[in-house]
């Protein structure tokens, strides 16, 4: 399996026949850097793709699932617009789950409670969801996500089970933080970029283009075009039989727990 273990092994591995080479025959420097940038590209790519299990597993989409069944979450609220997206999630009869930021539950602790009130799930998505948290160390990470809990715990009926990384990029501090955590990181496998675009069109064309039975879809309740075009999303799938069932039911596994 190609996870950032075996990679490092398999590079620490090249580099010391390398060395032994050298003895026999020079060896140009070169291929030393060149074995070194290869190794620096892979985790870059291993890191920020959530799907790629490559520092830790991440539930993206159960693929047995023939049915058309899918499952909606929604990234970095509460905020303003989170009522907005309650409230058309009511009207289509649809449940989700909302991957939080602590700070943002500090700053509207009415809509968290309102999220669980509607019957939907929370989870944990970081304390500060800080452009620097890929460079955060493993103790700074499990007391972002500690943090985040105790504000989410108030509110739910058990322990939170799930966390989401901010941009979907693990590292090796993640997962160091998350063994002891015990949290399971749920990730996705259609996205719609709303955060990165305003164009209705474009978001809508995308996921729908995606959508699969057992596919996750990645949403955000921050802006209000994102409401739009859930609106739309959400007409497309009653047109086209899909059926929104909650993450668990999806992957099997439990938002909450009581003890860990
Ligand atoms: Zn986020």
């Amino acid at each position: 399996m190609i996870t950032h273990k075996n990679i490092s092994l398999f590079f620490l591995f090249l580099l010391l026949l390398l060395v032994l080479l050298n003895f026999y025959t020079a060896i140009s420097w070169l291929w030393f850097i060149a074995i070194v940038l290869i190794w620096l590209g892979i985790n870059a790519i291993g890191s920020s793709r959530i799907s790629s299990d490559y520092h830790v597993k991440a539930y993206c989409n159960n693929s047995s699932e023939t049915e058309k069944k899918i499952a909606i979450t929604f990234d970095d609220g509460p905020s303003i617009f989170t009522l907005e997206v309650l409230d058309l999630l009511k009207k289509y009869d649809v449940k989700a789950i909302f991957f939080c930021i602590g700070k943002n539950i500090e700053a509207h602790p009415e809509i968290l409670k309102q999220i669980i009130a509607d019957g939907h799930l929370v989870g944990n998505h970081s304390y500060s969801h800080s452009k620097f948290f890929d460079f955060y160390n493993a103790e700074t990470i499990k007391e972002e996500i500690e943090k985040t809990d105790q504000l989410l715990e108030r509110f739910t009926s058990g322990k939170i089970n799930f966390f989401r990384p901010p941009y979907g990029v693990t590292t090796p501090s993640i997962r160091r933080a998350l063994k002891i955590t015990g949290h399971k990181v749920i990730g996705w496998n259609i996205r719609s970029l709303d955060g990165g675009t305003k164009n209705k069109e474009l978001i809508f064309n995308r996921i729908i283009k995606r959508v699969s039975p057992g596919g996750i879809v990645l949403l955000h309740d921050t802006a209000s075009h994102s409401v739009l075009v859930l609106e739309q999303f959400l007409q497309f799938l009653q047109q086209n039989n899909y059926k929104v069932i909650s993450i668990e039911e999806l992957l099997n596994l439990n938002a909450y727990g009581i003890e860990r």
